[in-house]
């Protein structure tokens, strides 16, 4: 069995996608996003594909499985998820119906559905990046909103104005975030479009899930619990389950599978995320692709048979097998999360300047609860915070009996590690910040 992975280089995730498949005895299809001038530059025999040229893309995967038949399609991070849901149409495989996929890509697009569908959906208008932030800065009365790239994702860009002088400020930040040379080399036409819409207040929830031909099946619903009322909206935990009410969580699956039905998604993972106030459950975003990198280690799963485990499903299993037999054709009702609280802290990166190391690693993983301690950021690399940048230093994992015992888990190990970050050197000013598809 072949299940082709999308996605922007080999990192993490797909580390972790090889490990799985090796355990199912799978063989997996890379591609990736690279220049075709360049033989196997990574020595991962990936087809190299370019995101922004989809119909090439498709038309390269489905030349590359000739012969060679493909058996599943997973996109892993935002950028690919067309050219997956592109891939299966053209070989006949479960996935998204394209223009889906497109539409959950874009946040312009998205609000427009949503509101049409008669979802509960913020204000919105959207503006080029052309236009002079004086001229279309909101009415007094429409602040606190949002400014945000329609296209960028992690966070990217979203920047809170609570007056016009912040609003200018900030739609001529986000503008030159989208002029900058690593945006532009995405040459996608989205990024010309700046959305300006309403802040939603309230409190802030992920929901990771699995389409089985159309039906929603819910893999896990995370607290947010760190307030994310800007300016910026860095993620910190993540945990789950969720402490909210029966009622309110019902009511979160009920407007993620509604946002889904009026996308047109149908089959694979989702990432969504949602803010819940008096007025109802707001869906910001229903990505059409797991959660990202290293987050997904705070998930695994159990059979859901009880006591009539097969022997092959009695072990506890990790995301990427999940999606992997679900690629596959398995079902997810079969799996459940397992049975105790989890948790993942993003460590934010606290300010702009060069990453020199970490001291307390041994004292963060010696925290009870606490199963790892992973600073991705490396020695020397120029830390870039939101919302320009698109990384975290690292990621914290926690297991417990409680939710409440996995938050304090993952805050006593944060506060145990002490990360040293020189002011940047105007030389070192060239080194940018590439892509991290590793976040949340
Ligand atoms: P991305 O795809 O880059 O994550 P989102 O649109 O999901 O972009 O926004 C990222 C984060 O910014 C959200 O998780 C939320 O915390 C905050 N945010 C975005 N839009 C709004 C809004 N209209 N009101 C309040 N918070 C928002």
């Amino acid at each position: 069995m072949r299940v082709l992975i999308l996605a922007t280089t080999t990192g993490y995730q797909t580390r972790s996608f090889g490990e799985a498949a090796e355990r199912l005895g799978i063989e997996l299809v890379f591609a990736t996003d690279r220049c075709d001038k360049i033989d196997d530059p990574w020595r991962d025999q990936a087809i190299p594909i370019r995101f922004f040229d989809e119909a090439g893309s498709v038309s390269a995967i489905v030349d590359a499985s000739n012969g060679k038949p493909l058996d599943g399609v997973l996109a892993l991070g935002d950028r690919p998820t067309v050219i997956a849901a592109g891939v299966a149409q053209a070989l006949g495989l479960p996935g998204n119906p394209p223009e889906a996929a497109a539409l959950a890509r874009n946040k312009q697009l998205l609000r427009v559905r949503l509101r049409d569908s008669g979802l509960p959906a913020p204000w919105f208008f959207a503006t080029s990046i052309s236009h002079q932030p004086s001229a279309i800065s909101p009415q007094p009365s429409s602040y606190p909103c949002v400014i945000k790239p329609v296209a960028l994702s992690g966070s990217r860009g979203v920047i809170r104005a609570d007056d016009a002088s912040t609003f200018q400020a900030a739609f001529e930040r986000v503008r030159a975030l989208l002029q900058s040379i690593e945006i532009r080399a995405e040459r996608n036409d989205a990024n010309e479009t700046i959305l300006v819409e309403e802040f939603v207040s309230g409190r802030e929830y992920a929901v990771e899930a699995v389409l089985h031909h159309g039906v929603l099946q819910l893999l896990a619903m995370f607290d947010k619990p760190d307030p994310l009322d800007g300016p910026f909206f860095e993620e910190t935990i993540y945990v789950t389950p969720s402490r909210a009410s029966t009622e309110t969580q019902d009511a979160i699956v009920g407007a993620i599978a509604g946002a889904v039905r009026a996308i047109g998604l149908e089959h694979g993972p989702i990432h969504a995320e949602c803010r819940v106030n008096e007025r109802g459950v707001f869906v910001l975003e229903v990505a059409a692709r797991p959660i990202g990198g290293l987050c997904a280690r705070s998930l695994r799963f159990r059979s859901a048979d009880g006591d009539r485990l097969s022997a092959v499903s009695s072990r506890i299993i990790s995301l990427e097998e999940l999606l992997l037999r679900h690629a596959l054709g398995e079902e997810p009702t079969k799996y459940e999360r397992e049975a105790l609280a989890s948790g993942v802290m993003m460590i934010p990166i606290p300010r702009r300047g060069v990453f020199r190391g970490v001291d307390g690693i041994d004292a963060a993983r010696a925290v009870a609860g606490v199963d790892d301690v992973r600073v991705t950021a490396k020695a020397d690399q120029l830390l870039v915070p939101l919302p320009e940048g698109a990384s975290y230093l690292g990621f914290i994992f926690a297991h417990d009996d409680t939710p409440a015992g996995v938050e304090r888990a993952l805050r006593a190990a944060h506060a145990r590690l002490t990360f040293a970050i020189d002011p940047e050197l105007p030389v070192l000013m060239a080194a940018q910040t590439r892509y991290n598809p590793d976040y949340g």
